[in-house]
């Protein structure tokens, strides 16, 4: 089996894997408790999380520092940063909340609720590239201000989890800066595969969970800067200065720091292998397939990425075929599987319907091999000929 899925999840690396048995092996650690177990548990949590604050530029050391808050996973992160941002924002009640039509449905379904319960959401625009318009993000605040919501909070993912689309964030900062709106950055597809300095990017809150980066699934962060508050989502214990409730789990932790460590190590390195796997195998495709359509491909990407299109097939029955041969791949939408709506992304993007009902997408990592690419471009291309095996053909 070919995994090219590594946008959903990656496999843990052995180092960090073998860090973590050793963690749960170690005995009970609730943080939270009084006697030895818990002391020492208190102590591997916060050098842990301290030191994930040091690989991604965040001293947490300091006085009044920012803080990182952990989760079960990016999807709570999300949620805990629109919602808590959203509800401790300045004239909350009555402040705007805008986010870029290409999040992940973690933010959008969250805003969503809240547009729900009344607040003024909008969607900024991205252009044919997918990348977040600027121009359309100050013009949204202009206009909520005009309308006398003034927007309390903008979202804006660093890289898209679709199309591997990196989006301008430090100019995003700006813009929101200017405007008084804080600014909440989802990193997940990031870490690893650019740099990631959490400070420099000016932004109020960041998400990130390291099952994306070889690490542990089930726990996640938001990273809080300075003098940023939440309005806790959970009531019933006092964890984590009731932001967020309930017993931390440490061995995760301890697992994450070691797997973003390793991430942030090995990152100039591993983007560089990432890129000419994805190249090789998005340019191979294509010389094979001239119709192929590469979303985001005169944008800026990250290296492990790729979307891409062959108008006339269905993307449901290629990805089974692709599983049948041995090639995992995703169909271009949610990072979910199970269901497969139509790319919100691509259509943001103002793609045909043709490329969206054929949308792959494929993602490498550094357990990727030489080999393994080419075989899979054998398998995708073969697959990929109208006389491929597919049973059905989609106008
Ligand atoms: N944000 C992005 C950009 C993602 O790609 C994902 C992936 O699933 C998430 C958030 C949600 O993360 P998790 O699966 O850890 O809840």
């Amino acid at each position: 089996m070919i995994y090219l899925d590594n946008n959903a999840t990656t496999a843990m690396d052995p180092r960090v894997a073998t860090l973590l048995a050793e963690q749960w092996a170690g005995g009970p650690a609730n943080a939270s408790s009084q006697h030895q177990f818990g002391r020492r548990a208190r102590g591997r949590l916060e050098a842990s999380l301290d030191r994930i604050g040091r690989c991604l530029g965040s001293d947490l050391t300091r006085v009044d520092a920012a803080r990182l808050i952990v989760t079960s996973g990016g999807t709570e992160a999300n949620n805990l940063a629109i919602n808590g941002l959203a509800s401790s924002a300045e004239g909350a009640a009555k402040s705007a909340i805008l986010v870029s039509a290409i999040e992940h449905p973690s933010v959008l379904a969250a805003a969503a609720v809240l547009q729900q319960q009344g607040r003024l959401v909008l969607q900024i625009d991205v252009n044919a590239d997918g990348v977040v318009s600027l121009d359309h993000l100050q013009h949204l605040l202009a206009e909520t201000k005009r309308l006398g919501q003034p927007t309390g909070l903008v979202s804006i993912m660093s890289a898209n989890n679709e199309t591997g689309v990196i989006q301008p964030i430090s100019a995003a900062a700006e813009v929101c800066r200017h405007h008084g709106a804080l600014l909440h950055v989802d990193a997940t597809q990031s870490i690893g595969k650019t740099p990631v300095n959490l400070q420099q990017w000016n932004a109020a809150a960041v998400t990130f969970t390291p099952h994306k980066y070889h690490g542990p699934a089930g726990v996640g962060f938001l990273w809080l800067a300075p003098g940023i508050a939440v309005q806790p989502m959970f009531s019933g214990g006092e964890q984590q200065l009731d932001t967020r409730p309930g017993t931390e789990p440490v061995p995760l932790v301890v697992a994450a720091a070691e797997a973003t460590a390793i991430a942030v190590e090995e990152q100039a390195a591993v983007a560089t292998k990432l890129t000419r796997l994805r190249d090789h195998l998005e340019s191979e495709l294509q010389r094979r397939h001239p119709a192929l359509i590469v979303h985001g491909h005169s944008a800026p990407r990250i290296g492990s990425t790729t979307c891409v299109s062959l108008p006339g097939r269905n993307r449901q029955t290629m990805l089974m075929a692709l599983d049948l041969v041995g090639v995992a791949c995703s169909s271009g939408s949610a990072c979910s599987s199970g269901s497969s709506p139509p790319s919100h992304v691509l259509i943001a993007m103002g793609a045909e319907k043709s490329a969206i009902d054929s949308a792959l997408r494929f993602g490498v990592s550094k357990f990727s091999t030489d080999e393994e690419i080419v075989r899979a471009i054998e398998l995708i291309s073969r697959k990929m000929r109208p006389s491929g095996g597919f049973a059905h053909v989609e106008n």
